[in-house]
């Protein structure tokens, strides 16, 4: 069986920093990233997760209140460079990612606008 949600999630803004979630939101957000590593690990291992995935995150979007395209998922900016230690949650498809030594990491919109940052 493979479910693949097709539409998208859509509230009432495009991003929003983890400093700025309730408790609760914080808590779910956290639980949707350990779910989205052990997926990851079992996508790694040859299972087919996408619609687990996109499940979740659109589900984590709405509980969020971020927009999400239908498909994508949520990322917190890892941005190194940011004056303000950016923690923006949004949608990965928004975003640019920069190397760190082997590790692909998202940059938000904001902050590629601001200093994107081109990685090692
Ligand atoms: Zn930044
Ligand atoms: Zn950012």
């Amino acid at each position: 069986m493979s479910i693949t949600l097709d539409r998208p999630v859509r509230t009432h803004r495009t991003a929003i920093s983890h400093r700025d979630l309730t408790p609760i939101q914080q808590t779910g957000w956290n639980t949707v990233e350990e779910l989205t590593y052990d997926l990851e690990q079992a996508a790694h291992a040859g299972a087919n997760v996408a619609a687990e995935l996109v499940l979740a995150h659109a589900t984590a979007a709405q509980f969020l209140g971020i927009d999400l395209p239908a498909g994508d998922i949520l990322v917190q900016c890892s941005c190194i460079d940011c004056p303000d230690a950016c923690d923006r949650i949004t949608a990965f498809k928004a975003c640019a990612e920069y190397l760190d030594g082997n590790v692909q990491r998202p940059q938000c919109p904001a902050c590629v606008k601001d200093h994107r940052h081109y990685g090692d």
